[in-house]
């Protein structure tokens, strides 16, 4: 019989195929099962769902997922080494783990996912922050998910809780806030990892909401916030003036004062912006 019982432990997999950790990969596996499956049941119920599984590595997450019972979990990993390990994890599940070489920054795993699909990751920090800006901003919502639940860097997460105001407050809080909900489900010490990254960790969960909390053209709101934070310590009229030959009226046209600065302004407000600039400044303005 090849159940899972019958799997390696991970230390074990990773000494056999000597998959010593790779920085260029941002390689820090999670080895304790404890901790896999809390991650796992962070995203609820995965009986009926497909799962997505960003840089599974040697399949520890991956293990956990399918234990939670996850209907069929597709792996998408850059690391050739750790097909092997994989292939004998889809080995133990028949028919429930998809395992896709390739880097998920250009590899379309869509189409081998039946929706209701999660995406849950102990992402390679190098590519978290990229993954996660084109999941929470798709021309069309809602998007093929319904939530994420992602490992990042502790400061990471908590620039993506941030509420207005405060100093981490920036363009992950309000493209998080504008389409999800998200909130810190669990924090991790480096020694969770193997081996320890030099920073705290953090899973966080976004549910997806099923319409924006404000209309707003997600090419344009991500270009204004870029914009806005990349220069946040000036005042919004020489932040944005690349957008527009006049952005003092657009940002009066959406009732920002011109001189606020960028921590100051919500959400709303910079859908209003981004809508603005969509439309153009209305005549008489
Ligand atoms: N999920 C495993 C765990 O929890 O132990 C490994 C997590 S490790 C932080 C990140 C994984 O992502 C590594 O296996 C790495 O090879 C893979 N990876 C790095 N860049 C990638 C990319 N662009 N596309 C897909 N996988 C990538």
């Amino acid at each position: 019989m090849n159940g899972p019982d019958t799997l390696p432990p991970l230390r074990a997999v990773i000494a056999a195929h000597q998959l010593s950790a790779r920085k260029t990969l941002g390689q820090n596996f999670l080895l304790d099962l404890n901790l896999t499956a809390k991650i796992a049941r962070q995203a609820g119920d995965l009986r009926a769902a497909d799962v997505l599984e960003i840089g599974p590595g040697p399949g520890g997450l991956t293990r956990a997922l399918l234990a939670e019972g996850a209907r069929h979990v597709v792996a998408v990993e850059r690391d050739k080494r750790c097909l092997a390990p994989l292939a004998e994890i889809a080995a133990a599940w028949p028919g429930r783990l998809t395992v896709l070489e390739g880097d998920a920054l250009t590899l379309d795993a869509q189409p081998h996912l039946t929706p209701p699909v999660h995406i849950v990751a102990n992402l390679p920090y190098n590519v978290g922050t990229e993954l996660l800006i084109r999941w929470l901003t798709p021309p069309a919502w809602p998007p093929f998910w319904q939530s994420l639940t992602l490992m990042f860097q502790r400061e990471v997460a908590d620039r993506i809780v941030a509420p207005p105001g405060s100093k981490t407050y920036g363009r992950l809080s309000l493209l998080a806030a504008w389409r999800t909900t998200p909130r810190i489900a669990m924090t991790l010490p480096p020694s969770a990892f193997t081996p320890p990254p030099k920073v705290r960790s953090a899973v966080v969960l976004f549910e997806r909401l099923e319409t924006p909390r404000f209309p707003a053209e997600a090419k344009v709101l991500e270009r204004v916030v870029a914009q806005a934070f990349g220069q946040r310590r000036k005042m919004l009229r020489a932040a944005l003036k690349p957008l527009s030959p006049d952005i003092e009226a657009v940002l009066r046209e959406a009732g920002i004062p011109p001189t606020a600065r960028a921590e100051e302004i919500g959400l709303e407000a910079f859908c209003r912006l981004a809508e603005v600039l969509r439309r153009g400044v209305s005549s008489g303005s």
